[in-house]
């Protein structure tokens, strides 16, 4: 962009933190960044199905509200930070020996709706190379899991997933905002394990 044009938009909109509102030149402003809990680096063996799953932050506080801001709110000047933190923490914790980088996908309505697919902007700091997000799509639309019991999380996700025949032999990390239950990582990684993926393992940006 040319720098008169960006003068012109700080002009009129001034750079604020997509949290609290501070004016300032981050997205996230330090007092908030600060109030993100690091969780410990321990892999999550949640299942068969998926081999390992990481959360960079407890869902709580400020990384919650980023999660959800970011999604509900559309305040996607929180992307760019968010995929920054998930790029950097994938290469510190190892995660990018991997063949493919893919974002839990959403179905196209909920797209239609939303405009964006939080997941796949998480993604945008990676080696682009290894992003490959046709490798896997939502078929079926789905409701939002926090709505349901835990029996009925697991039926509204069955099937949701289909994974491209060229998975066969490849090791995936999943990227998405939230990693809490696993089920909707779980499912994924069915999907792609059922089409012959060899390792599928989820890294987010917020769990329990
Ligand atoms: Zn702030």
């Amino acid at each position: 962009m040319p720098q008169w044009r960006e003068q012109l938009l700080d002009l009129l909109y001034p750079r604020k933190c997509g949290l609290c509102s501070y004016f300032g030149e981050q997205a996230i402003c330090p007092p908030c960044f600060s109030d993100f809990k690091v969780l410990p680096e321990a892999r999550r063996e949640p299942s068969q199905e998926l081999d390992y799953g990481v959360s960079i932050y407890a869902y709580e506080g400020r990384a919650a509200q980023a999660v959800q801001r970011l999604k509900y709110e559309r305040v996607t000047s929180l992307a760019a930070p968010m995929a920054e933190i998930l790029a950097e923490a994938a290469e510190q914790r190892t995660l990018l020996e991997v063949d493919a980088v893919v974002p839990v996908p959403i179905h196209w309505s909920r797209w239609c709706q939303r405009g964006f697919n939080q997941s796949e902007m998480l993604t945008e700091k990676f080696p682009p190379q290894l992003l490959a997000p046709k490798l896997l799509k939502r078929i079926r639309a789905t409701r939002p899991q926090v709505s349901l019991t835990p029996e009925q999380r697991l039926r509204n996700l069955q099937g949701a997933f289909s994974a491209s025949d060229e998975v066969a032999g490849l090791r995936v990390l999943l990227i998405d905002d939230v990693f809490t239950s696993g089920q909707t990582a779980r499912e994924c990684a069915k999907a792609l394990k059922a089409k012959g993926a060899i390792e599928v393992g989820i890294l987010a940006f917020a769990g329990g």
